[in-house]
């Protein structure tokens, strides 16, 4: 009899940073370990953001036992508005994640329905043929978890996102005992974060940040403002906590920064001596040197109040004489310059900036290399699937798996949509199944295609030409010249010439069906033939050509 398998297949986040999805299905029984989103590459443009590909679990929805979350990040909770109106099924989390997780679906309106279940600490949770048990770990947003899965061919470890942090902030490290107590009774199989594999050592603790804010709050002449990402609880504990010693006020500024400080004071995860937080109303008189501002635009996101107040363009708030900045966050790849120039603006208003490359004022989530060896040595996994990070970042997380003793053919770098079976004596890479970006555009999910997005990507190259062809009703015979219209192609005056030669191009080949009544596919692929060999040969350069037929 051939014993069924468990198969492993993960919908996102392996070869790629974000959109995280791990799929677990043996027989019958399917859990889903997170549905995180990506933000667009540069080159996709007018995306606002990518997820999964789900449609092979479309068919499969009432095997679905439920989506375990492993914490509030977007790139491990924001598919859910998206993808819980087609899967409908339970969702369990930790607290504060739920917390997050019915914010953002409020926002998008897609609250009504979503089961959202609290996973109560040492509690184990039982999904068809899974049994599932939280442990605590060390991350960049409070009540992170990572997962011990009991299938019926073995535990399965999948570390979430992780850091070994000793001293951190909310004083709950990574729960190291209880995986070195399932490393000696036996792991089938490790999933761990590779995100930062390519970094030696040891990620620093939040406790350095703690102490660069404590001195820029001792030291700043006048106002101090924090910017950082709205997720990072403990980031504005660690300022409210600096603050608090300092007797400063802390004043929270931009909309999701505002949703995340109430949800995590409500659910306990941020505390606030009485009174220190205060309202924008009431900042009139106060001393600057009490004054402490937290808010969102670390990444330079060009709507936060940041970013605003660098460009003089905030209702409320503008940089003034003597303020310090504190950038709390590193750039987020891509964001690089948008940031720069931030900075570049922060000091152009007078104020003093402190960022990254100038203090110690971020840590990053995720743990280093001699985390990753660690982890591996507490679980010592029979097999091991580095997850969350590029082609690069699992393949150095294979050669650490390497280095501390599991066997290369135990290790699997695997890619979106690969089917990973695994028994208790071996594991394969047995199929794949569909996979891939799905993209999401303003309100519109999954109807913006490759095709969409190459024809994004001419448009912002080279331009867009409309050509305005009128027809006799009657004879189908062109009426009058072509009228053209260009939009980002050539500047317009100086190649009026070359664009006046290019109607009589049209309407000489147009010519040529003298007594034929136009059939318009002929006439549009023509006008595209001609006038696209008519450009490259002037200009070089391939604009979209749209051809439009009046009747009159
Ligand atoms: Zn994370
Ligand atoms: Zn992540």
């Amino acid at each position: 009899m051939v014993k069924p398998k468990l198969k492993i297949i993960p919908l996102g986040g392996v070869s790629e940073i974000g959109k995280n999805m791990m799929v677990m299905e043996y027989e019958d029984d399917i859990i889903i370990i997170d549905a995180g989103l990506m933000f667009p590459e540069e080159e996709m443009l007018g995306i606002d953001l990518v997820i999964p590909d789900i449609s092979y679990l479309l068919d499969k929805r009432e095997k679905i036992r439920g989506i375990v979350i492993t914490h509030g990040h977007e790139d491990h909770v924001g598919a859910l508005p998206y993808l819980l109106p087609a899967l409908d099924v339970p969702v369990y989390s930790t607290k504060l994640t739920q917390g997050l997780i019915s914010v953002k679906l409020k926002q998008r309106r897609a609250r009504s329905g979503a089961k959202l279940n609290v996973i109560p600490p040492g509690a184990q949770l039982t999904l068809g043929k899974f049994k599932i048990e939280c442990f605590p770990v060390c991350h960049s947003i409070p009540d992170s978890v990572g997962l011990i899965v009991h299938s019926p061919v073995g535990t399965i470890v999948h570390s979430g996102d992780f850091k070994l942090d000793y001293t951190p902030v909310d004083g709950k490290p990574t729960d190291l005992s209880r995986l070195a107590q399932l490393g000696a009774q036996g792991v089938l199989l490790l999933l761990s974060d590779s995100t930062y594999a390519e970094l030696p050592g040891y990620t620093p603790s939040e406790k350095v940040v703690g102490e660069t804010l404590d001195r820029v709050m001792a030291e700043a002449p006048g106002r101090v403002i924090v910017a950082t990402f709205s997720s990072l609880v403990s980031r504005v504990q660690q300022v409210i906590d600096a603050a608090a010693k300092y007797q400063r006020r802390v004043f929270i500024v931009g909309r999701s920064m505002i949703d995340t400080v109430r949800i995590a004071l409500e659910l306990g995860y941020l505390r606030a001596p009485e009174g220190i937080l205060g309202r924008l109303d009431e900042l009139r008189g106060m001393p600057h040197d009490k004054i402490v501002f937290v808010t969102t635009g670390s990444q330079g996101e060009p709507t936060s109040a940041l970013v605003r107040m660098a460009n003089r363009d905030h209702r409320q708030l503008h940089i003034l004489p003597g303020d310090t900045v504190v950038l709390s966050a590193t750039p987020i790849p891509g964001n690089e310059a948008v940031v720069n120039r931030t900075v570049d603006n922060l000091f152009k208003q007078g104020a003093q900036v402190l960022y990254d490359r100038v203090a110690q004022v971020h840590v990053h989530g995720h743990g280093s290399q001699e985390e990753l060896k660690l982890l591996l040595n507490l679980v010592k996994p029979k097999f091991f699937v580095p997850i969350h990070g590029e082609y690069r970042h699992l393949t150095l997380h294979a050669k650490l798996a390497e280095s501390v003793g599991i066997p290369k053919e135990n290790i699997f770098v695997l890619e979106d949509g690969d089917v990973l079976e695994v028994s208790p004596q071996s594991s394969r890479i047995a199929g794949k199944v569909s996979s891939g970006n799905v993209y999401v555009d303003g309100l519109s999910v999954g109807d913006v295609g490759t095709v969409v997005l190459r024809d994004r990507k001419m448009l912002s190259r080279d331009g867009i030409v409309m050509v305005i062809i009128a027809v006799n009703r009657q004879t189908g015979k062109l009426v009058g010249r072509p009228d053209i219209v260009s939009r980002g192609f050539v500047d317009t005056r100086e190649s009026s010439g070359m664009l006046e030669e290019s109607r009589n191009v049209v309407a000489r080949a147009l010519d040529h069906g003298r007594d034929r009544p136009a059939d318009w596919g002929f006439v549009s692929t023509k006008v595209r033939d001609v006038l696209n060999r008519f450009y490259y040969e002037r200009t070089k350069r391939r604009p979209m050509i749209l051809p439009f037929m009046v009747r009159v």
